[in-house]
């Protein structure tokens, strides 16, 4: 079997290429807003954030226990010291200690300046306010630190960066109520097609329900950005040219999807070409060759292929890494595993082949990758069961059972 591309008049991008046309044409948004700490999980930090203080502010106690001075330690005998109060997580103890002396201590309770050391509860006896020590007892244990975690002046948050719950965590351990993030990206999609018919209505001869803004919306279901769905848009040129000029007007990414390939009713390029900038046009990849990358007025447009598989495949492998670039984070390569293959993959020499596959582990650590199913790029009920991709390089001419095989799984990559 001929691959499709080994027909083309001219050579193809490869993925790689394409990727780099990107990386040159994509300038990051501006714009920030600020949000109070809780609403902000998952967007983008846009500036550094310092320390205005030490984390823990003060040196306190890391178990439940004794403070005393390593000073007071009978060196390999038992010995022991009297209690003069306690100090308690959020009520620290106000007197002072002399020698001889200790103290009642609680976890994250402040070590008064005199104590240096805190021994477990478990490990000590008490009889009244006699609290007796065990020989080998160890000194300048169980003390944190003040500043330990972070100190003042720290720069405890790089940007831009997606805030997780660690930074949320982190953020509010030193008392940091709201931040600045990046304005969400916007973008509008949608379909082209005659053929498309919207869900709730009884298809009729030839037609069939729009998948892909129902794909999009999922792709697109991240806080970062803020989308709308465009609809479907006939085959017509002048409906296509004015929902692309409207949607340029208000969007920083516009998606469609159908209509980028060389068919009679395909046109979303020649408009892209006509009132805006093609930037590539049909990379060397399968799933996914028609796909047309361009500007028109101030939106990026990526003109994706019809096929829900495509749709998929580009989107990960070109949209993402394109908003990523505009929301001004740094290029990450996907995660890229190397597994054994428990199917019979079947390729034509030509295109780089992303099929659908299922990963898993086994109990050896083993990873082990099966074909989701037969490969086509408008079967969904392949891709619905995949995990990953199996990547075949354009001159692979098939896998057989138990080779080596690459694969990246699906991921969200930023
Ligand atoms: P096109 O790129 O317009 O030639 O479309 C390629 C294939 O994808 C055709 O079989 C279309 O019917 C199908 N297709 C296009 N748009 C959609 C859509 N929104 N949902 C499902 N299939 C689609
Ligand atoms: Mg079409």
């Amino acid at each position: 079997m001929i691959d499709a591309c080994a027909i083309e008049p001219q050579a193809l991008l490869t993925v790689d290429e394409a990727l780099a046309k990107i990386k040159t044409a994509i300038v990051p948004v501006q714009g920030i807003e600020m949000l109070p700490l809780r609403n902000s999980l998952g967007r983008i930090l846009a500036s550094a954030v310092y320390a205005q203080a030490n984390i823990p502010p003060d040196r306190n106690a890391a178990m439940d226990g004794y403070a005393f001075s390593s000073q007071d330690i009978a060196v390999d005998c038992v010995f022991t010291l009297t209690c003069v109060g306690t100090s308690w997580a959020g009520r620290p103890f106000q007197g002072g200690l002399n020698s001889g002396e200790c103290i009642r201590i609680f976890t994250g309770a402040v070590v008064p300046e005199q104590a240096d050391s805190v021994i477990m509860q478990e490990q000590v006896r008490a009889e009244g306010s006699s609290i007796h020590f065990p020989a080998q007892t160890k000194g300048k244990q169980n003390v944190r630190l003040a500043g330990e975690d972070v100190r003042q002046g720290d720069r405890v948050c790089s940007y831009p960066k997606t805030v997780t719950a660690a930074d949320l965590g982190l953020l509010a351990a030193i008392g940091i109520a709201e931040i600045p993030v990046l304005r969400q990206l916007k973008i509008t999609f949608f379909s082209t097609g005659d053929e498309l018919a919207e869900l709730g209505q009884a298809l009729q001869a030839g037609q069939i329900y729009d998948s892909n803004r129902y794909l999009l919306s999922g792709l697109l279901n991240d806080c970062r950005y803020t989308f709308i769905d465009g609809g479907v848009i006939a085959d017509d040129p002048n409906q296509l040219e004015a929902a692309l000029l409207g949607a340029a007007k208000q969007s920083d990414v516009i998606i469609t999807t159908g209509g980028a390939s060389v068919g009679e009713a395909d046109y979303v390029k020649d408009i892209l070409q006509a009132c805006g900038q093609v930037e590539f046009w049909k990379i060397a990849m399968k799933p996914g060759k028609p796909l047309a990358f361009g500007k028109i007025g101030g939106s990026y447009l990526f003109a994706l292929p019809g096929n829900p598989l495509a749709v998929f495949a580009t989107f990960q492998k070109f949209v993402l890494p394109a908003l990523a670039q505009l929301m001004g984070l740094p290029t990450r390569h996907p995660l890229r595993l190397t597994a054994t293959c428990r199917s019979i993959l079947k390729k034509s020499p030509g295109r780089q082949e992303f099929q659908c596959g299922i990963l898993s582990q086994e109990a050896t650590g083993e990873f082990i990758v099966a074909s989701a199913g037969q490969q086509g790029s408008h079967l969904l009920s392949t891709l619905h069961k995949a995990n990953c991709y199996i990547i075949l390089p354009g001159g692979s001419q098939g896998v057989q059972l138990g080779e080596q095989v690459v694969v990246e799984p699906f991921s969200m990559l930023i």
